[in-house]
Protein backbone atom coordinates (compact mmCIF):
# COMPACT_ATOMS: atom_id res chain seq x y z
CA UNK A 1 0.00 0.00 0.00
CA UNK A 2 1.29 3.25 -1.00
CA UNK A 3 0.72 6.15 1.75
CA UNK A 4 2.27 8.58 0.23
CA UNK A 5 1.08 11.98 1.56
CA UNK A 6 -0.59 10.35 4.24
CA UNK A 7 1.96 8.43 6.15
CA UNK A 8 2.52 10.88 8.99
CA UNK A 9 -1.45 10.07 10.08
CA UNK A 10 -0.97 6.07 10.48
CA UNK A 11 -2.04 5.33 13.72
CA UNK A 12 -0.30 1.92 15.26
CA UNK A 13 -1.52 2.55 18.93
CA UNK A 14 -4.59 4.21 18.83
CA UNK A 15 -7.32 1.55 18.20
CA UNK A 16 -6.58 -1.72 19.54
CA UNK A 17 -10.43 -3.09 20.28
CA UNK A 18 -12.20 -2.71 16.97
CA UNK A 19 -15.77 -3.92 17.92
CA UNK A 20 -18.71 -1.89 18.66
CA UNK A 21 -21.93 -2.87 20.97
CA UNK A 22 -23.35 -5.59 18.15
CA UNK A 23 -22.34 -9.00 17.11
CA UNK A 24 -21.42 -8.03 14.59
CA UNK A 25 -17.67 -9.51 13.19
CA UNK A 26 -15.39 -6.49 11.70
CA UNK A 27 -12.67 -7.72 9.07
CA UNK A 28 -9.19 -6.45 10.35
CA UNK A 29 -8.38 -3.16 8.74
CA UNK A 30 -5.24 -2.52 6.31
CA UNK A 31 -4.82 0.23 8.44
CA UNK A 32 -6.18 2.95 10.76
CA UNK A 33 -5.23 6.88 10.41
CA UNK A 34 -6.13 9.83 13.02
CA UNK A 35 -6.60 12.67 11.08
CA UNK A 36 -5.86 16.10 13.36
CA UNK A 37 -7.92 18.52 11.37
CA UNK A 38 -10.18 19.04 8.17
CA UNK A 39 -7.39 18.96 5.76
CA UNK A 40 -6.07 15.47 7.04
CA UNK A 41 -10.04 14.14 6.61
CA UNK A 42 -9.43 15.85 2.86
CA UNK A 43 -6.20 14.22 1.83
CA UNK A 44 -7.35 10.87 3.52
CA UNK A 45 -10.57 10.87 1.25
CA UNK A 46 -8.60 11.80 -1.63
CA UNK A 47 -5.85 9.53 -0.80
CA UNK A 48 -8.32 6.37 -0.95
CA UNK A 49 -10.25 7.59 -4.19
CA UNK A 50 -6.88 7.88 -5.71
CA UNK A 51 -5.72 3.85 -4.25
CA UNK A 52 -9.28 2.33 -4.36
CA UNK A 53 -9.28 1.93 -0.53
CA UNK A 54 -12.73 2.12 1.43
CA UNK A 55 -12.65 4.13 4.45
CA UNK A 56 -15.07 3.43 7.75
CA UNK A 57 -14.69 6.14 10.29
CA UNK A 58 -14.51 5.31 14.25
CA UNK A 59 -15.84 7.19 17.22
CA UNK A 60 -16.71 5.92 20.02
CA UNK A 61 -17.47 2.82 19.10
CA UNK A 62 -20.50 2.77 20.78
CA UNK A 63 -22.92 1.67 18.17
CA UNK A 64 -25.16 -1.05 18.61
CA UNK A 65 -25.53 -2.19 14.92
CA UNK A 66 -21.83 -2.29 13.42
CA UNK A 67 -22.06 0.80 11.62
CA UNK A 68 -18.11 1.65 12.69
CA UNK A 69 -16.59 -1.84 12.18
CA UNK A 70 -14.94 -2.27 8.83
CA UNK A 71 -16.86 -5.44 7.22
CA UNK A 72 -15.08 -5.53 3.43
CA UNK A 73 -11.47 -6.25 2.46
CA UNK A 74 -8.87 -3.09 2.02
CA UNK A 75 -10.79 -0.91 4.39
CA UNK A 76 -8.68 1.10 6.40
CA UNK A 77 -10.18 2.95 9.77
CA UNK A 78 -10.40 6.84 10.35
CA UNK A 79 -10.45 7.25 14.04
CA UNK A 80 -11.64 10.48 15.32
CA UNK A 81 -9.88 10.41 18.35
CA UNK A 82 -7.72 13.57 17.50
CA UNK A 83 -10.46 15.88 16.39
CA UNK A 84 -12.00 16.51 20.10
CA UNK A 85 -11.46 19.66 20.59
CA UNK A 86 -14.30 22.71 21.17
CA UNK A 87 -13.73 25.08 18.85
CA UNK A 88 -15.65 28.04 19.48
CA UNK A 89 -18.86 28.73 22.31
CA UNK A 90 -21.06 31.71 21.59
CA UNK A 91 -23.11 32.45 24.80
CA UNK A 92 -25.43 35.45 23.08
CA UNK A 93 -26.10 33.36 20.37
CA UNK A 94 -26.17 30.07 22.44
CA UNK A 95 -24.02 27.71 20.09
CA UNK A 96 -21.40 25.62 20.29
CA UNK A 97 -18.87 24.60 17.46
CA UNK A 98 -16.70 21.40 18.24
CA UNK A 99 -15.12 18.78 16.31
CA UNK A 100 -16.94 15.57 15.76
CA UNK A 101 -14.36 13.78 18.27
CA UNK A 102 -15.43 14.86 21.19
CA UNK A 103 -17.18 13.03 24.18
CA UNK A 104 -20.82 13.96 24.29
CA UNK A 105 -21.06 13.90 28.12
CA UNK A 106 -17.97 16.80 27.75
CA UNK A 107 -20.40 19.17 26.09
CA UNK A 108 -22.68 18.50 28.81
CA UNK A 109 -20.51 19.85 31.27
CA UNK A 110 -19.04 22.86 29.28
CA UNK A 111 -22.30 24.57 28.33
CA UNK A 112 -23.74 23.92 31.92
CA UNK A 113 -20.67 25.26 33.19
CA UNK A 114 -21.94 28.63 31.61
CA UNK A 115 -26.19 28.26 32.46
CA UNK A 116 -26.45 26.66 28.81
CA UNK A 117 -28.02 23.13 28.28
CA UNK A 118 -27.42 20.59 25.09
CA UNK A 119 -30.26 18.34 25.84
CA UNK A 120 -29.71 15.32 23.74
CA UNK A 121 -29.06 12.30 26.19
CA UNK A 122 -28.01 9.27 24.75
CA UNK A 123 -27.44 6.60 27.75
CA UNK A 124 -23.74 6.33 26.12
CA UNK A 125 -23.19 9.67 26.80
CA UNK A 126 -20.17 9.11 29.30
CA UNK A 127 -18.70 7.55 26.05
CA UNK A 128 -20.08 8.09 22.70
CA UNK A 129 -18.71 11.10 20.85
CA UNK A 130 -20.80 14.38 19.21
CA UNK A 131 -19.94 12.92 15.77
CA UNK A 132 -20.92 9.35 16.16
CA UNK A 133 -24.11 11.20 17.77
CA UNK A 134 -24.73 13.22 14.58
CA UNK A 135 -24.13 10.50 11.82
CA UNK A 136 -26.99 8.36 13.78
CA UNK A 137 -29.31 10.89 14.46
CA UNK A 138 -29.12 9.97 18.53
CA UNK A 139 -31.63 10.29 20.89
CA UNK A 140 -32.25 9.83 24.81
CA UNK A 141 -34.68 9.83 27.40
CA UNK A 142 -35.33 13.68 26.74
CA UNK A 143 -36.50 13.65 23.42
CA UNK A 144 -39.97 13.83 24.68
CA UNK A 145 -39.44 17.43 25.57
CA UNK A 146 -36.59 18.32 23.71
CA UNK A 147 -36.27 15.94 20.36
CA UNK A 148 -33.24 14.33 18.81
CA UNK A 149 -29.56 15.62 18.06
CA UNK A 150 -30.92 16.79 14.63
CA UNK A 151 -33.11 19.31 16.20
CA UNK A 152 -29.75 20.50 17.42
CA UNK A 153 -27.54 20.90 14.45
CA UNK A 154 -27.43 24.48 12.70
CA UNK A 155 -23.92 23.94 10.85
CA UNK A 156 -21.85 20.76 9.28
CA UNK A 157 -18.46 20.88 7.86
CA UNK A 158 -16.93 18.41 6.27
CA UNK A 159 -15.40 16.32 3.59
CA UNK A 160 -17.65 14.01 1.27
CA UNK A 161 -16.40 10.76 -0.51
CA UNK A 162 -15.68 12.31 -3.54
CA UNK A 163 -13.15 14.51 -1.52
CA UNK A 164 -14.48 17.68 -2.34
CA UNK A 165 -15.28 19.98 1.18
CA UNK A 166 -18.30 21.24 2.54
CA UNK A 167 -19.75 23.94 4.81
CA UNK A 168 -23.44 23.95 5.38
CA UNK A 169 -25.74 26.12 8.10
CA UNK A 170 -23.77 28.42 10.74
CA UNK A 171 -25.03 29.85 13.56
CA UNK A 172 -28.93 31.04 12.33
CA UNK A 173 -31.83 29.15 13.83
CA UNK A 174 -33.70 29.45 11.09
CA UNK A 175 -32.35 28.56 7.28
CA UNK A 176 -34.51 27.22 4.27
CA UNK A 177 -32.17 27.82 1.47
CA UNK A 178 -31.75 25.38 -0.76
CA UNK A 179 -31.78 21.29 0.20
CA UNK A 180 -31.72 20.33 3.75
CA UNK A 181 -28.25 19.03 3.38
CA UNK A 182 -27.93 18.89 7.23
CA UNK A 183 -30.55 17.47 7.17
CA UNK A 184 -28.97 14.81 4.61
CA UNK A 185 -26.16 14.42 6.01
CA UNK A 186 -27.59 13.66 9.93
CA UNK A 187 -28.32 10.23 10.57
CA UNK A 188 -26.08 9.36 7.38
CA UNK A 189 -23.94 6.55 9.35
CA UNK A 190 -20.74 7.66 7.43
CA UNK A 191 -22.11 6.96 4.48
CA UNK A 192 -21.32 9.95 2.31
CA UNK A 193 -18.20 11.51 3.88
CA UNK A 194 -16.43 12.35 7.27
CA UNK A 195 -17.86 15.35 9.37
CA UNK A 196 -15.19 17.75 10.53
CA UNK A 197 -16.77 20.53 12.46
CA UNK A 198 -20.43 20.50 14.04
CA UNK A 199 -22.07 23.54 15.33
CA UNK A 200 -25.10 23.11 17.87
CA UNK A 201 -28.02 24.77 19.08
CA UNK A 202 -28.27 25.55 22.81
CA UNK A 203 -30.77 26.29 25.35
CA UNK A 204 -31.33 27.67 28.57
CA UNK A 205 -30.47 25.04 31.54
CA UNK A 206 -33.58 24.17 33.28
CA UNK A 207 -33.12 25.21 36.99
CA UNK A 208 -35.20 22.92 38.72
CA UNK A 209 -35.43 18.61 37.67
CA UNK A 210 -38.03 16.40 39.72
CA UNK A 211 -38.23 12.98 39.30
CA UNK A 212 -40.41 9.83 40.42
CA UNK A 213 -41.48 6.57 39.64
CA UNK A 214 -45.14 5.64 39.08
CA UNK A 215 -46.07 1.85 38.96
CA UNK A 216 -49.35 1.08 37.40
CA UNK A 217 -51.22 -1.67 36.94
CA UNK A 218 -51.26 -2.33 33.24
CA UNK A 219 -48.80 -0.55 30.13
CA UNK A 220 -52.53 0.79 29.30
CA UNK A 221 -52.69 2.72 32.24
CA UNK A 222 -49.07 3.64 31.82
CA UNK A 223 -49.80 4.85 28.44
CA UNK A 224 -52.53 6.72 29.14
CA UNK A 225 -50.95 8.50 32.28
CA UNK A 226 -48.68 10.45 29.60
CA UNK A 227 -51.73 11.32 27.47
CA UNK A 228 -53.76 12.41 30.20
CA UNK A 229 -50.44 14.45 31.50
CA UNK A 230 -50.20 15.79 28.27
CA UNK A 231 -53.91 16.72 28.17
CA UNK A 232 -53.61 18.86 31.36
CA UNK A 233 -50.58 20.76 29.97
CA UNK A 234 -47.51 18.65 31.24
CA UNK A 235 -44.61 17.74 28.46
CA UNK A 236 -42.25 15.93 31.15
CA UNK A 237 -38.86 16.09 30.26
CA UNK A 238 -38.47 11.72 30.32
CA UNK A 239 -40.91 9.65 30.13
CA UNK A 240 -39.31 6.22 30.82
CA UNK A 241 -41.72 3.10 30.24
CA UNK A 242 -40.93 -0.55 32.03
CA UNK A 243 -42.48 -4.06 32.56
CA UNK A 244 -41.74 -5.52 35.97
CA UNK A 245 -39.84 -8.38 33.69
CA UNK A 246 -37.53 -5.68 32.96
CA UNK A 247 -37.03 -4.29 36.58
CA UNK A 248 -37.09 -8.10 37.63
CA UNK A 249 -33.86 -8.31 35.29
CA UNK A 250 -32.03 -5.36 36.66
CA UNK A 251 -32.35 -6.52 40.17
CA UNK A 252 -31.39 -10.02 40.10
CA UNK A 253 -28.74 -8.22 37.91
CA UNK A 254 -27.21 -5.78 40.14
CA UNK A 255 -28.38 -8.26 43.19
CA UNK A 256 -30.09 -5.50 44.94
CA UNK A 257 -34.00 -4.98 46.09
CA UNK A 258 -36.29 -2.78 45.04
CA UNK A 259 -36.81 0.13 46.81
CA UNK A 260 -40.12 0.80 45.50
CA UNK A 261 -43.72 -1.20 45.09
CA UNK A 262 -43.44 -3.81 42.37
CA UNK A 263 -46.19 -3.19 39.71
CA UNK A 264 -46.82 -4.67 36.25
CA UNK A 265 -45.54 -1.71 34.81
CA UNK A 266 -43.58 1.57 35.71
CA UNK A 267 -42.69 4.52 34.36
CA UNK A 268 -39.68 6.77 35.40
CA UNK A 269 -41.22 10.75 35.10
CA UNK A 270 -39.02 13.30 34.90
CA UNK A 271 -40.58 17.25 34.79
CA UNK A 272 -38.21 20.19 34.54
CA UNK A 273 -38.22 23.88 34.54
CA UNK A 274 -37.56 27.09 36.22
CA UNK A 275 -39.24 27.29 39.59
CA UNK A 276 -40.08 24.83 42.58
CA UNK A 277 -43.28 25.58 42.47
CA UNK A 278 -43.97 25.16 38.39
CA UNK A 279 -42.23 21.71 38.53
CA UNK A 280 -43.79 20.22 41.74
CA UNK A 281 -47.30 21.37 40.05
CA UNK A 282 -46.17 19.22 37.05
CA UNK A 283 -45.21 16.49 38.54
CA UNK A 284 -48.22 16.33 40.75
CA UNK A 285 -50.84 17.03 37.48
CA UNK A 286 -49.07 13.94 36.06
CA UNK A 287 -49.81 11.55 39.01
CA UNK A 288 -53.08 12.78 39.45
CA UNK A 289 -54.26 12.53 36.23
CA UNK A 290 -53.11 8.63 35.84
CA UNK A 291 -54.82 5.57 37.09
CA UNK A 292 -51.52 4.69 39.23
CA UNK A 293 -51.09 1.94 41.81
CA UNK A 294 -47.98 3.05 43.51
CA UNK A 295 -45.45 6.01 43.42
CA UNK A 296 -42.06 6.67 45.16
CA UNK A 297 -40.43 10.27 44.45
CA UNK A 298 -36.98 10.07 43.44
CA UNK A 299 -36.23 13.18 45.61
CA UNK A 300 -32.49 11.58 47.26
CA UNK A 301 -30.15 11.26 44.83
CA UNK A 302 -29.70 7.60 46.39
CA UNK A 303 -33.10 6.71 45.21
CA UNK A 304 -32.58 8.73 42.25
CA UNK A 305 -29.23 6.09 41.26
CA UNK A 306 -31.27 3.35 42.58
CA UNK A 307 -33.97 3.89 39.78
CA UNK A 308 -31.87 4.74 37.17
CA UNK A 309 -29.85 2.22 37.47
CA UNK A 310 -32.22 0.11 36.89
CA UNK A 311 -33.51 1.32 33.96
CA UNK A 312 -29.96 1.34 32.77
CA UNK A 313 -29.42 -2.29 33.62
CA UNK A 314 -32.42 -3.86 31.84
CA UNK A 315 -30.06 -4.75 28.33
CA UNK A 316 -27.86 -6.63 30.71
CA UNK A 317 -30.26 -8.13 32.91
CA UNK A 318 -32.19 -9.48 29.97
CA UNK A 319 -28.66 -10.69 28.55
CA UNK A 320 -28.18 -12.63 31.88
CA UNK A 321 -31.41 -13.72 32.15
CA UNK A 322 -31.91 -14.86 28.82
CA UNK A 323 -28.76 -16.76 28.00
CA UNK A 324 -28.89 -14.96 24.35
CA UNK A 325 -30.53 -11.87 23.23
CA UNK A 326 -31.47 -9.76 20.05
CA UNK A 327 -31.77 -6.09 20.53
CA UNK A 328 -33.87 -4.32 18.03
CA UNK A 329 -34.84 -0.07 18.82
CA UNK A 330 -38.37 0.06 16.49
CA UNK A 331 -40.66 3.11 17.03
CA UNK A 332 -44.25 3.32 16.41
CA UNK A 333 -46.57 6.53 16.47
CA UNK A 334 -47.38 7.17 20.11
CA UNK A 335 -51.03 6.09 19.65
CA UNK A 336 -49.59 2.89 18.49
CA UNK A 337 -47.78 2.10 21.52
CA UNK A 338 -50.46 0.12 23.40
CA UNK A 339 -51.44 -2.55 20.60
CA UNK A 340 -47.66 -2.76 20.07
CA UNK A 341 -46.92 -3.62 23.31
CA UNK A 342 -49.64 -6.36 23.47
CA UNK A 343 -48.90 -7.71 19.99
CA UNK A 344 -44.81 -7.98 20.85
CA UNK A 345 -45.94 -10.23 23.72
CA UNK A 346 -48.06 -12.26 21.60
CA UNK A 347 -44.54 -12.99 19.52
CA UNK A 348 -43.35 -15.69 21.90
CA UNK A 349 -42.40 -18.84 20.53
CA UNK A 350 -43.43 -22.00 21.64
CA UNK A 351 -39.68 -22.82 21.82
CA UNK A 352 -39.65 -20.70 24.75
CA UNK A 353 -38.08 -17.14 23.07
CA UNK A 354 -39.90 -14.33 24.68
CA UNK A 355 -40.13 -10.70 23.54
CA UNK A 356 -40.20 -7.83 26.19
CA UNK A 357 -40.44 -3.91 25.17
CA UNK A 358 -39.58 -0.93 27.33
CA UNK A 359 -38.20 2.52 26.40
CA UNK A 360 -38.71 5.81 25.40
CA UNK A 361 -42.71 6.08 26.63
CA UNK A 362 -43.80 9.93 24.96
CA UNK A 363 -42.01 9.23 21.50
CA UNK A 364 -43.08 5.55 21.24
CA UNK A 365 -39.53 4.16 20.23
CA UNK A 366 -39.48 0.71 22.06
CA UNK A 367 -36.68 -1.12 22.72
CA UNK A 368 -37.40 -4.89 21.93
CA UNK A 369 -35.58 -7.34 23.56
CA UNK A 370 -35.87 -11.03 21.69
CA UNK A 371 -35.11 -13.28 24.91
CA UNK A 372 -33.69 -16.82 24.74
CA UNK A 373 -34.43 -17.88 27.80
CA UNK A 374 -35.36 -21.73 28.32
CA UNK A 375 -35.40 -22.37 23.85
CA UNK A 376 -32.24 -25.17 23.17
CA UNK A 377 -29.69 -23.54 21.54
CA UNK A 378 -30.87 -25.47 18.06
CA UNK A 379 -34.39 -23.91 18.65
CA UNK A 380 -32.87 -20.47 19.07
CA UNK A 381 -30.51 -20.65 15.53
CA UNK A 382 -33.49 -21.88 13.92
CA UNK A 383 -36.59 -19.41 15.34
CA UNK A 384 -34.84 -16.24 16.25
CA UNK A 385 -34.27 -14.42 13.01
CA UNK A 386 -37.60 -14.85 12.24
CA UNK A 387 -38.97 -13.44 15.67
CA UNK A 388 -36.67 -10.62 14.68
CA UNK A 389 -38.27 -10.09 11.39
CA UNK A 390 -41.90 -10.37 13.48
CA UNK A 391 -40.81 -7.57 15.19
CA UNK A 392 -39.53 -5.75 12.30
CA UNK A 393 -43.17 -6.34 10.27
CA UNK A 394 -45.28 -5.33 13.84
CA UNK A 395 -43.40 -2.23 13.63
CA UNK A 396 -44.30 -1.45 9.60
CA UNK A 397 -48.23 -2.96 10.58
CA UNK A 398 -48.50 -0.05 13.29
CA UNK A 399 -46.92 2.58 11.00
CA UNK A 400 -43.27 2.77 12.40
CA UNK A 401 -40.17 2.38 11.38
CA UNK A 402 -37.17 -0.13 11.61
CA UNK A 403 -35.04 1.95 13.85
CA UNK A 404 -35.71 4.88 16.24
CA UNK A 405 -31.80 5.87 17.31
CA UNK A 406 -29.63 3.04 16.82
CA UNK A 407 -29.46 3.24 13.18
CA UNK A 408 -29.35 0.53 10.06
CA UNK A 409 -25.90 0.05 10.31
CA UNK A 410 -25.69 -3.83 8.97
CA UNK A 411 -27.88 -5.52 11.38
CA UNK A 412 -30.73 -3.85 10.14
CA UNK A 413 -29.93 -3.52 6.42
CA UNK A 414 -31.84 -7.28 5.57
CA UNK A 415 -35.08 -4.97 6.38
CA UNK A 416 -34.55 -2.02 4.81
CA UNK A 417 -36.99 -3.28 1.97
CA UNK A 418 -39.73 -3.70 4.39
CA UNK A 419 -39.57 -0.14 5.19
CA UNK A 420 -38.85 0.96 1.69
CA UNK A 421 -39.67 0.28 -1.86
CA UNK A 422 -36.98 -0.01 -4.39
CA UNK A 423 -37.46 3.22 -6.12
CA UNK A 424 -36.84 4.76 -2.34
CA UNK A 425 -33.47 2.17 -2.61
CA UNK A 426 -32.39 3.45 -5.92
CA UNK A 427 -33.08 7.24 -4.97
CA UNK A 428 -30.65 6.89 -1.67
CA UNK A 429 -28.23 5.13 -4.16
CA UNK A 430 -28.30 7.84 -6.42
CA UNK A 431 -27.67 10.47 -3.61
CA UNK A 432 -24.75 8.42 -2.64
CA UNK A 433 -23.19 8.13 -6.09
CA UNK A 434 -23.52 11.53 -6.77
CA UNK A 435 -21.06 12.78 -3.26
CA UNK A 436 -19.13 9.60 -3.10
CA UNK A 437 -19.08 7.99 -6.97
CA UNK A 438 -16.33 5.84 -5.82
CA UNK A 439 -18.33 4.34 -3.26
CA UNK A 440 -15.49 4.30 -0.34
CA UNK A 441 -17.23 5.84 2.44
CA UNK A 442 -18.69 3.20 4.80
CA UNK A 443 -19.53 0.71 1.69
CA UNK A 444 -22.29 -1.68 2.45
CA UNK A 445 -23.62 -0.51 5.32
CA UNK A 446 -27.27 1.57 6.20
CA UNK A 447 -28.71 2.71 2.73
CA UNK A 448 -28.53 0.31 0.08
CA UNK A 449 -26.09 -2.69 -0.79
CA UNK A 450 -24.88 -3.35 -4.35
CA UNK A 451 -26.37 -6.92 -3.58
CA UNK A 452 -29.13 -5.94 -1.74
CA UNK A 453 -32.38 -7.62 -3.39
CA UNK A 454 -34.69 -4.82 -4.79
CA UNK A 455 -38.32 -5.64 -4.52
C1 LIG B 1 -24.76 1.47 26.73
C2 LIG B 1 -25.27 2.12 25.46
C3 LIG B 1 -26.37 2.96 25.54
C4 LIG B 1 -26.83 3.60 24.39
N1 LIG B 1 -27.91 4.43 24.49
C5 LIG B 1 -28.34 5.09 23.41
C6 LIG B 1 -29.44 6.00 23.51
O1 LIG B 1 -30.01 6.21 24.59
N2 LIG B 1 -29.82 6.65 22.39
C7 LIG B 1 -29.19 6.46 21.19
O2 LIG B 1 -29.57 7.10 20.21
N3 LIG B 1 -28.17 5.59 21.06
C8 LIG B 1 -27.72 4.92 22.13
N4 LIG B 1 -26.66 4.05 22.00
C9 LIG B 1 -26.03 3.84 20.69
C10 LIG B 1 -24.77 4.73 20.44
O3 LIG B 1 -24.19 5.19 21.63
C11 LIG B 1 -25.11 5.92 19.55
O4 LIG B 1 -25.49 5.47 18.26
C12 LIG B 1 -23.97 6.95 19.40
O5 LIG B 1 -24.47 8.05 18.68
C13 LIG B 1 -22.75 6.42 18.67
O6 LIG B 1 -21.69 7.34 18.86
P1 LIG B 1 -20.16 6.89 18.77
O7 LIG B 1 -19.32 8.08 19.01
O8 LIG B 1 -19.91 5.73 19.64
O9 LIG B 1 -20.09 6.46 17.24
P2 LIG B 1 -19.52 5.13 16.56
O10 LIG B 1 -20.26 3.94 17.08
O11 LIG B 1 -18.05 5.10 16.62
O12 LIG B 1 -19.96 5.41 15.05
C14 LIG B 1 -21.32 5.47 14.69
C15 LIG B 1 -21.44 5.74 13.19
O13 LIG B 1 -21.01 7.06 12.88
C16 LIG B 1 -19.97 7.06 11.92
N5 LIG B 1 -19.10 8.18 12.27
C17 LIG B 1 -18.60 8.48 13.49
N6 LIG B 1 -17.94 9.64 13.44
C18 LIG B 1 -18.00 10.10 12.17
C19 LIG B 1 -17.52 11.26 11.49
N7 LIG B 1 -16.83 12.22 12.11
N8 LIG B 1 -17.80 11.38 10.17
C20 LIG B 1 -18.51 10.43 9.51
N9 LIG B 1 -18.98 9.33 10.11
C21 LIG B 1 -18.73 9.16 11.42
C22 LIG B 1 -19.35 5.68 12.03
O14 LIG B 1 -18.73 5.27 10.81
C23 LIG B 1 -20.58 4.83 12.33
O15 LIG B 1 -21.28 4.54 11.14
C24 LIG B 1 -26.19 3.37 23.13
C25 LIG B 1 -25.09 2.52 23.07
C26 LIG B 1 -24.63 1.89 24.22
C27 LIG B 1 -23.44 0.99 24.12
Amino acid sequence: MNTGDIAHLMDTDGVTALGDYSAVVPVSPIAVVSPRNHADCVAIVQWANREGVSLVCRAGGTGTTGGALPITANTVVVTMRHMNRVIAMDESAATITVEPGVILAHIHDYVEGVGLFYPPDPASLAICTIGGNVMENAGGPRALKYGVTRNYVLGLKGVWGSGESFAYGGQCRKNVAGYDMIGLLTGSEGTLGIITEITLALRPKPRVIREMIVGYASSDDAVAALRNGMQQGVMPSTAEFMVDDCVAASLAYLGVSALFERHPAYVIWQVDGFTEADVEAQLARIVASSNYAGCMPMDTPERSEHVWSIRRSVSLGFTKMAGKKYSEDIVVPVSQLSATMLALADLAHESGIRVVGYGHLGDGNIHVNILKMGASDADWDRYAPDVVTSVMALAMRYGGSLSGEHGIGVTKKPYMGMQFTSNDLRVFAGIKSVVDPQGIMNPHKAIYDNDYKLR
